[in-house]
């Protein structure tokens, strides 16, 4: 503090306080201005700003960080797909700089094995899609029908991909039929069960033997017991279809007897399988457009009769297999007869070394390319009857 005295008056000041040290030189207790910005920084380059002090002048200055971009959402230019990378960009929305990224090609998700040569997915089922992926925000890139026919190349438990050299994709698994285009095709079915003695020996060569089959049932013959074959069956991937509660000949009775004779059936099917029979058969190959209407279900017939009942012979049986199956064949016979099922084991085996895959029903369409329309009735692929 330095006071000052003049002309008999004492000036008193408080600041600035200016004091001379041993060395003489000045110093000032700044009072600093605001900062102001002298460089402004941009999304990439740092700005400077500076302040003064109002005593004396002296400035100060500082670097100001760049802002960094303000970048918008990714762009798809280009997906990626399991042949070329995809290509992504996103711009700058204060200095509409441009970012390029290349997305890798796709690759197969782990968990999926590469199928063997030949194979093709046939889709059993009415409508389908092929998934860009297996996640839930995948896409759908085409749609399917019953019946159509895609190249295999990789499996796993709930789905298989799909492709040619164009596109791949995904459907899922239990909506086609793996099977080998190198090979025959042919559906053994059996009526008139389930039964508690005679179905088993049919199930136990069927698992043998890696095959599936077509099961007619009767609604009455569904009971606690006879209701796990239908289970059994169904994790065979073996197909359930509807042969009326009791045998009855459908054309001889009311709507409301057929609808009574089949739905009731539906009822235990479902029980036991989990979904209603999607196939119907009518008993004594009996049928009319009432009949048909109340279905509302394919109508599966036959184009191979065995005549299995009638000559209740295991030998003959097999016999009448090795001369007249054919590929696209449906082969009627009857699992409540010990003559057919002892055969089983024989006719899998013989079909097999033979080049068949022995498929369900509705495989075997699919397979054919031939959609199961509701009512219709279908007596094989083969383009034969007998
Ligand atoms: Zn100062
Ligand atoms: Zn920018
Ligand atoms: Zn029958």
């Amino acid at each position: 503090m330095v006071i000052l005295a003049l002309l008999g008056m004492v000036i008193v000041t408080t600041a600035p306080v200016f004091t001379y040290g041993r060395d003489e030189q000045l110093t000032c207790s700044h009072d600093w201005s605001t900062w102001h910005i002298t460089t402004k920084p941009s999304c990439t380059e740092t700005g400077e700003q500076e302040k003064n002090c109002i005593y004396c002048g002296i400035i100060k200055s500082e670097i100001v960080p760049a802002e960094g971009h303000n970048w918008g959402r990714w762009i798809i230019d280009q997906k990626a797909t399991y042949f070329k990378p995809g290509k992504q960009h996103h711009i700058c929305a204060k200095c509409s700089e441009r970012e390029d990224k290349v997305i890798p090609k796709k690759e197969t998700p782990a968990g999926f094995t590469k199928a063997g040569a030949n194979l093709f997915a046939a889709v059993t089922v009415n409508n389908t899609y092929i998934y860009d992926y297996i996640d839930t925000e995948s896409e759908k890139l085409k749609k399917l029908k019953f019946g159509s026919r895609i190249v295999l190349r990789y499996t796993s438990d709930k789905w298989v991909q799909v492709g040619n050299d164009k596109y791949r994709g995904y459907i899922p698994k239990n909506q086609v039929v793996i099977y080998n285009k190198k090979k025959k095709h042919v559906a053994l079915t059996y009526d008139d069960g389930p039964n508690a003695e005679t179905t088993p020996v049919v199930l136990k060569a069927l698992m043998k033997n890696n095959c599936r089959a077509t099961f007619f049932v009767l609604g009455n013959s569904i009971g606690k017991e006879t209701g796990k074959l239908l289970k059994a069956g169904t994790s065979l991937g073996c197909e359930y279809g509807n042969h009326s509660w009791d045998h009855a000949q459908l054309t001889t009775l009311s709507e409301e007897a057929i609808a009574s004779e089949l739905s009731k059936t539906d009822e235990l099917v479902k029980e036991y399988t989990g979904r209603i029979a999607p196939l119907c058969r009518a008993p004594y190959g009996a049928f009319n457009d009432t009949v048909l209407a109340i279905m509302n279900r394919p109508n599966i017939f036959w184009s191979k009769d065995s005549l299995d009942w009638k000559y209740r012979d295991t030998t003959n049986l097999i016999a009448y297999i090795k001369k007249k199956v054919k590929n696209g064949d449906i082969v009627l016979m009857h699992d409540i007869h010990p003559s057919t099922v002892n055969a089983t084991d024989k006719i899998c085996q013989y079909l097999l070394k033979k080049n068949f895959e022995l498929v369900t029903v509705t495989e075997l369409a699919a397979i054919n390319g031939t959609p199961l329309k509701n009512s219709g009735t279908y007596y094989g692929f083969s383009g034969e009857w007998e």
